[in-house]
């Protein structure tokens, strides 16, 4: 199967409310057009130095997502133009994003990413250190982030209900916190989960934004998680 017909299998599965985010991570800038080519324009990695890589030779109307943990002496090079960033999971971190994003005179958009698995290796906020961020004085400083939502992975299991589970939970706190800090915020809309093996679940249990690789590009050579 070619990026084009695996690209189209995955849209057939998802409502038109949900947007594709397709993870194009150690593919080759040839195959990742190839995706470009079946029309799709939201790219995911998880590298700063192989986005702005794709960034300068790939067409400027996609919008690059970063998916993977960030170091705030990364930031720089990708704050004057990355479109969302799924991965903050730090008040430190979200500062240092501020910091850059009036350097390059613009507001990037953010979500904030939740600790949802049992595996100890996942990154991302608890239920208190979300409620901490968002309460603290620094945070409400903070003139050019958007925080538009929240991101979590699920474990990596073949437990369909744990899964499950874990996904509930986040529209759980997804919508905790829309209630108590972002009522009338339209912008805060996002519900990032779901990748190859469990976006099905994840559309069932309320993703608004699934981040999708292998099942486009096919496996990946390395792993880069
Ligand atoms: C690699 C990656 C994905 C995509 O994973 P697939 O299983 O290939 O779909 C999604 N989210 C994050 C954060 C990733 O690093």
């Amino acid at each position: 199967m070619s990026v084009s017909d695996n690209l189209n299998k995955v849209r057939q599965h998802i409502p038109s409310s949900v947007t594709l985010v397709a993870i194009s991570k150690t593919h080759p800038v040839e195959h990742v057009m190839e995706a470009y080519n079946a029309g799709q324009r939201i790219f995911g990695e998880n590298k700063v130095q192989e986005m702005v890589s794709k960034y300068e030779v790939m067409p400027k109307d996609i919008q690059w997502h970063l998916v993977g943990h960030l170091q705030t002496n990364k930031i720089k090079y990708i704050a004057p133009f990355v479109s969302l960033i799924h991965s903050v999971d730090s008040l430190k971190l979200l500062t240092a994003i501020n910091k850059e994003a009036v350097k390059a005179n613009r507001v990037i958009d953010c979500l904030l990413q939740v600790y949802i698995a049992e595996e100890e290796t996942k990154f991302g906020l608890s239920s208190d250190e979300l409620k901490e961020l968002l309460e603290s004085e620094q945070y409400k400083q903070l003139t050019h982030v958007r925080v538009c939502g929240v991101m979590g992975m699920a474990t990596f299991t073949d437990n369909e209900a744990q899964v499950r589970k874990e996904f509930k939970n986040l529209k759980t706190i997804f919508t905790s916190l829309k209630n108590s800090y972002f009522p009338n915020t339209n912008s805060f809309k996002h519900i990032s989960m779901g990748m190859s093996g469990d976006y099905a679940i994840a559309i069932d249990e309320g993703s608004t934004m699934i981040r999708v690789g292998s099942s486009i590009f096919g496996h990946r050579a390395y792993n880069s998680n």
